[in-house]
């Protein structure tokens, strides 16, 4: 594991900025971990991600229904809320093609780590009086060996 990355987001566009550049990033096999408590900014970041990846359909909190895909010319993007996933064997029903897709994670649990040989872990944290939220980016497989020096803007 590497940190790749750490870095103060102040709002709510340029957590959507991250996620749209962090998504030049990605290709079919990556696997995406968003970790922090509820109103992170988790859905926000995927929504940039969506963006940048060009995909279709609104990305909003698949909470109901776990997992919900958006095409894009990259490859399916994949958006699972595992809150409510109990097990490997649930996820596992849930019949992901993580090798083809790339599979974004709203709270990762045990059993969502190590899907994919590549993945990348994204802790948010929030500020107990601001709007800022700190961001981690770890990195393993082949994320170890890369650099990210992502802008997120103004
Ligand atoms: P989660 O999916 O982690 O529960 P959401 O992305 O759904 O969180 O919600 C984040 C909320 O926090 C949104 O209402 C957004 O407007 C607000 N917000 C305020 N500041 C920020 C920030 N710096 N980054 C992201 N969201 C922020
Ligand atoms: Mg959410």
């Amino acid at each position: 594991m590497t940190v790749l990355q750490e870095l103060i987001i102040e709002n709510e566009r340029q957590m959507q900025n991250f996620g749209q550049k962090l998504a030049a990033f990605l290709s079919k096999g990556d696997l995406v971990l968003l970790n922090g408590p509820l109103g992170a900014g988790k859905t926000t970041m995927t929504r940039g991600i969506g963006k940048g990846l060009q995909a279709t359909g609104t990305i909003q909190s698949p909470t109901f229904v776990l997992a919900r895909t958006h095409q894009t010319p990259t490859a399916p993007l994949v958006h699972v809320d595992a809150y409510r996933l109990g097990s490997a064997v649930e996820l596992d029903d849930l019949d992901i093609d993580f090798e083809r897709s790339i599979v974004v994670v709203e709270w990762p649990r045990d059993f969502t780590q190590g899907l994919s040989d590549d993945w990348l872990e994204i802790e948010i944290s929030r500020d107990r009086d601001s709007d800022s939220r700190m961001l981690r980016i770890k990195g393993h497989g082949k994320w170890q060996e890369r650099e990210l020096d992502i802008d997120p803007g103004n």
